[in-house]
């Protein structure tokens, strides 16, 4: 198995709030050293255990890192027991510019899970995702929203699982978020998910779907 470029800038068994960064090095025209330096915070108190939130798996949906970073501007970490982890904006280069797929390889992150260590730059976050942030996880949420060509009711949804014991912990969970709508789903088409790898790896697994349409923020951030 090849290794992932990415390195993190916090230490995942450190107690306390860190901000970091994940660095992904990235040798452009532009910048011949560069990295993508794709934002991470985490939140950890003694053991419990580990949640991990993210945001901007496609780049055009904003209600979730507008979310995201402003829970991880919170000053507390002693109110909570176990670890938080907070990225963001999954497909950072994507995020940055305004655009569901990434503009660099021109890939959908929901598209091409488990991703590729060896590979362009959206395969080798997802897979940083797969084998290093994921294995650390028990609660998995996943916030989407319709970006610049969708646009929905606020809701929150889990899957339709074979696992009925699997599929009432992410029921839970997914009433816990606590969204005005709920959604049990059954996908079309699994392959290259990120839901798809959490799931296939036992975690608890939430998603949503938040509003969108066109950077019409319509406040529906505020479910998050
Ligand atoms: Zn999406």
């Amino acid at each position: 198995m090849s290794t992932n470029p990415i390195s993190a800038t916090i230490d995942f068994d450190k107690d306390g709030i860190q901000h970091g960064f994940l660095r992904l090095p990235h040798s452009t025209n532009e910048s011949a050293w560069g990295s993508i330096m794709i934002p991470i915070t985490q939140f950890k108190n003694g053991d419990g255990p580990t949640a991990l939130l993210s945001g901007a798996n496609h780049g055009d949906e904003y209600e979730g890192p507008i979310a995201l970073y402003s829970f991880a501007a919170r000053e507390r970490f002693d109110d909570l027991q176990g670890r938080v982890i907070i990225v963001p904006a999954m497909n950072y280069p994507a995020f940055c510019a305004g655009t569901r797929v990434s503009p660099i390889d021109g890939l959908n992150m929901n598209r091409i899970y488990p991703g590729q260590a060896k590979g362009t730059v959206t395969p080798v976050i997802a897979d940083y995702f797969s084998q290093t942030l994921l294995p650390m996880a028990d609660y998995v949420l996943d916030i989407h929203s319709g970006g610049k060509t969708l646009d929905f009711v606020p809701f929150a949804a889990c899957h339709v699982l074979e696992d009925k014991a699997k599929k009432a912990r992410c029921i839970a969970a997914m009433r816990a978020f606590g969204a005005p709508y709920e959604l049990k789903m059954v996908e079309i088409d699994t392959a290259g998910l990120y839901d798809t790898q959490v799931e296939s790896m036992g975690k608890v697994f939430v998603t949503t779907e938040l509003g969108g349409w066109r950077y019409k923020l319509t406040g529906d951030h505020r479910y998050c």
